[in-house]
């Protein structure tokens, strides 16, 4: 490993100050949270920056709170204090055990929320359960504020819609309620998962039915996939639904641009679509 060159850490005293000061540093500077990923990728002289604007140091990002009908959870909130968070266990128990598996204790007592989301890295655990609740982020810039969808905030592998001056600030997820039905599968054998699978099913009938649904994998390609014709064949009686599994799967692994690499090759990650699909599908509907 290269020895790390010379940078600075600005601690700024407010959002607006943190937006000024990647403004003025343009593409010598970056904001900074748990350093996981950034520190790392500096390390090894992939990324170089002058400057690092520290965002840990900032008031109030750092909180977990219901607001209206949303979960808001703060950009420097870490993996661990989701893992933990009694309210997160209560609301979104699905959300909570997805952290509790992100990495090891070492990184995620120290990585962000909004770190993850923010580098983009193709194998997030929470950037595909987040796509699958249909979770927005809210972001701050020099001059104005905003809200994306997830959808809309993953443009591609490292790469988001954020501005150079622009600072994600929360992550909103809309909270089910009783009807709605969710799980997370992933299967990993590296340091990174090999494929995670968000599943979330608004219910009818007791659980008979399912109204609608929406599937996302991840790790499997570039970015998250969804498909509307695999959330179409999620649809209907519970039998139904059964027995459309695996053209679902088959739906999702086409509309993924899966690829071959040392995490294994795309066949063999169709089928892992096809086993985890089906898993998650019962997981969900036995869930409470
Ligand atoms: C060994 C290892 C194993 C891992 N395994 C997994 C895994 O199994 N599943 C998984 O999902 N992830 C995994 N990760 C990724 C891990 O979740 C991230 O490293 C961590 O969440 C990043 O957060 P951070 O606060 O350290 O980000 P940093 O490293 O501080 O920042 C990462 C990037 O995001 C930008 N950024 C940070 N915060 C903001 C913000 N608020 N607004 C705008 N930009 C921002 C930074 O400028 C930087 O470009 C793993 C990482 C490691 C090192």
């Amino acid at each position: 490993m290269m020895p790390l060159r010379r940078f600075t850490i600005h601690q700024p005293q407010s959002l607006t100050e943190a937006c000024e000061m990647l403004a003025q540093h343009g593409e010598n500077g970056r904001l900074y949270a748990g350093g996981t990923e950034l520190l790392l990728a500096m390390k090894h002289n992939l990324l170089r920056y002058e400057h690092l604007v520290d965002v840990k140091v900032l008031p109030g990002l750092n909180q977990i709170e219901i607001n209206d009908s949303h979960l808001v959870i703060g950009t420097t909130v870490t993996h661990r204090a989701l893992e933990k968070s009694a309210l997160v266990r209560e609301r979104l128990p699905f959300f909570a055990e997805m952290e509790s598996h992100v990495a090891n204790v070492r990184v995620r007592a120290t990585g962000t929320l909004g770190g993850n989301l923010c580098f983009a890295e193709p194998h997030s655990d929470p950037a595909t359960l987040l796509l699958a609740l249909g979770a927005r982020v809210r972001v701050q810039g020099k001059t104005a504020n905003r809200t994306i969808a997830m959808s809309d905030f993953l443009v591609g592998p490292y790469e988001t819609c954020l501005a150079a001056d622009e600072i994600l600030t929360a992550v909103e997820i809309p909270l089910p309620d009783k009807t709605v039905r969710a799980a997370y599968l992933k299967f990993q054998i590296h340091e990174r998962p090999t494929l995670g699978l968000g599943l979330v099913m608004e219910t009818e009938d007791s659980g008979r039915a399912i109204k609608a649904a929406r599937a996302v994998v991840g790790s499997v390609s570039l970015t998250p996939t969804r498909s509307d014709q695999a959330d179409a064949l999620l649809a209907g009686p519970k039998a139904q639904v059964e027995k459309q599994l695996r053209d679902a799967a088959e739906a999702l692994a086409d509309q993924a641009d899966l690829v071959d690499d040392l995490e294994g090759g795309a066949d063999y990650k169709r089928h892992l679509i096809g086993v985890f699909l089906k898993r998650a599908f019962h997981k969900a509907l036995s869930a409470q």
